[in-house]
């Protein structure tokens, strides 16, 4: 048995591995996907992966829905950092597609008002995650400055992109100059928050803007952003 192997046994034994999905305790920690989960992850079709947001390309790892919609539901009740490692490497599998068009990973935030009640920012640990499987680093560069009712709770998609002008921005726009970011976010349905977030960026002086998700909706039946 090598120390590696043997450190995880042990890790495995202190903290029970649970799937990131349903959260199911596990044998072994392995991919952090249970043998229920692994068959019912909806992911999208290779050659659907790339779609467009606004005017930016959007790599999405899966459909928004089954295991992959109760796992993100899930990150809403804690930090929970097992699951966004998992998470991540979707992400970092999708922006694949997207390899050499970005030198910097960034994310949607929430406000700081959500953050301080939560804790913690859900899409920043899923763009850690994601830029550690990259060899990246995921870095702090828009900032969410203005409270807006919640896309979920608007169904019109002309709503939803009134629903975030003006509501990111970027304080330190030297942080953004001249580069290419690949920003993250866990769900984007019509996109329109990605979109707005990018364009953000894109003022500051951004070189370029391509995003990446966890889950996005069939384009034909969207439902939440
Ligand atoms: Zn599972």
């Amino acid at each position: 048995m090598t120390l590696k192997m043997f450190s995880t046994a042990v890790l495995d034994i202190l903290f029970p591995p649970r799937c990131a999905f349903c959260g199911q305790l596990m044998d072994r920690s392995g991919d952090g996907v249970c043998e229920a989960c692994r068959p019912a992850l909806p992911f999208i079709e290779e050659d659907k992966i790339l779609r467009q947001v606004g005017d930016f390309p959007c790599a999405v790892a899966f459909y928004y829905e089954g295991p992959v919609r109760d796992g993100i539901r899930a990150l809403k009740f804690g930090k929970k950092s097992w699951r966004t490692r998992v998470f991540g490497r979707y992400v970092a599998q999708a922006a694949g597609q997207l390899a050499g068009q970005f030198d910097a990973v960034t994310y949607v935030p929430v406000s700081f008002r959500r953050s301080c009640e939560r804790g913690f920012d859900q899409a920043q640990l899923l763009a850690k995650a994601a830029a550690r499987e990259m060899g990246m680093k995921a870095e702090r560069v828009a900032r969410k400055v203005r409270n807006n009712p919640a896309q979920s709770s608007l169904d019109d998609p002309a709503r939803r992109r009134e629903n975030v002008k003006g509501v990111y921005a970027v304080p330190h726009p030297e942080r953004a100059a001249g580069r290419r970011f690949l920003l993250i976010d866990d769900v984007a349905t019509t996109g329109s928050t990605l979109s707005a977030c990018a364009a953000a960026l894109m003022e500051a002086g951004a070189a370029s803007v391509v995003c990446a998700s966890l889950a996005g909706g069939h384009p034909e039946k969207e439902t939440e952003d």
